[in-house]
């Protein structure tokens, strides 16, 4: 069996990808089982999904806590605590980055093939925060036991249903043929499958309330959870030519823009998400759109 982890952000297509690696695998004759896991949580907060792939019967349930793959759909995770992409990694692990780096420490440890998907999805579908059917063609290429026609067979479905154009289809279908092309196979250590030794029926344990989440119970926490590092894309904003109108300030659905003392407007990086509305909003355009990076050396 194969166990593949995705992660990535809310809003990215990782929930998808995870169904597309899924029914590719299917079709290429395998058994597949995949699922999301993410909370309440807005555009831009971590996501994680699962794909297992297998000759026999799946039997495991649950999350991938030991993968064979992990796909990494935004390198600035890695620094994320909460999410933790390289959780449960060996040395055995392969691991797909994002990113149009190599990150050297973590090739030393791990497998590690990058390629800069959003790039390639810019040019196939003009979006540069979408990454369903690039990273399910990145998982399907690094098995190495899926065929191509499966793949597109299986973002040809999954998209349908999810109403996109033709022209969007046709995109994403050359964004996968590109990145099979691209993407070498990965040698993918076969481990002894154990037996599995958990009881038949689990009954999950809660904490109680006032335990489980004191945080969220405490009022006026909001500035406590420090949501920037949700951020894929950066505001910066041109003092050279910002005339102080405060738009962006009256715009930001977070409040993450405070107003200086002398009338400028100061972005709360600890809580901006980066949803460049401000950006959007500026009447000059006097706000920049820069990628989020550095998450390694
Ligand atoms: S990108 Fe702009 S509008 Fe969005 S949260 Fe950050 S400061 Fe606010
Ligand atoms: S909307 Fe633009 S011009 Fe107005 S304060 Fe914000 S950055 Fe400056």
């Amino acid at each position: 069996m194969w166990r593949i982890r995705l992660h990535g952000r809310g809003g990215q297509g990782i929930k998808t990808a995870s169904q597309i690696l899924g029914s590719a695998g299917f079709y290429s004759g395998f058994q597949a089982q995949d699922f999301p896991l993410y909370g309440a949580e807005r555009r831009g907060a971590p996501v994680i999904a699962f794909t297992r792939i297998s000759k026999d019967a799946i039997l495991e349930r649950g999350p991938i806590s030991s993968p064979d793959v992990i796909l990494v759909g935004d390198e600035t995770l890695l620094n994320d605590p909460q999410s933790a992409p390289l959780c449960g990694a060996e040395p055995s692990t392969v691991i797909f980055i994002n990113s149009n780096r190599v990150p050297e420490q973590l090739s030393q440890e791990f497998s590690v093939t990058t390629a800069n998907l959003t790039d390639l999805c810019f040019q196939h579908i003009n979006s540069r925060t979408i990454y369903s059917s690039a990273l399910s063609a990145v998982g399907a290429r690094l098995l190495g036991t899926i065929e191509l026609q499966d793949l597109l067979q299986a973002v040809e479905d999954e998209l349908t249903q999810q109403g996109v154009s033709p022209q969007m289809l046709e995109g994403n279908l050359s964004l996968a043929r590109e990145i099979f092309a691209t993407i070498q196979p990965a040698v993918i250590s076969a481990r002894t499958e154990k037996p599995l030794t958990a009881k038949p029926l689990v009954f999950p344990q809660h904490l109680p309330v006032m335990d489980g989440a004191p945080i969220i119970l405490q009022p006026g926490n909001m500035a406590l959870r420090k949501t920037g590092n949700w951020r894929v894309q950066r505001p910066e904003i041109d003092y050279e030519h910002c005339n102080h109108c405060l738009i962006c300030y009256a715009r930001c659905p977070d409040g993450a823009i405070a107003v200086a003392p002398d009338g400028k407007p100061e972005i709360d990086y600890d809580h901006c998400k980066g949803c460049m509305i401000c950006a959007q909003e500026c009447p000059g355009h006097f706000i920049n759109t820069v990628r989020e990076m550095g998450t390694f050396p």
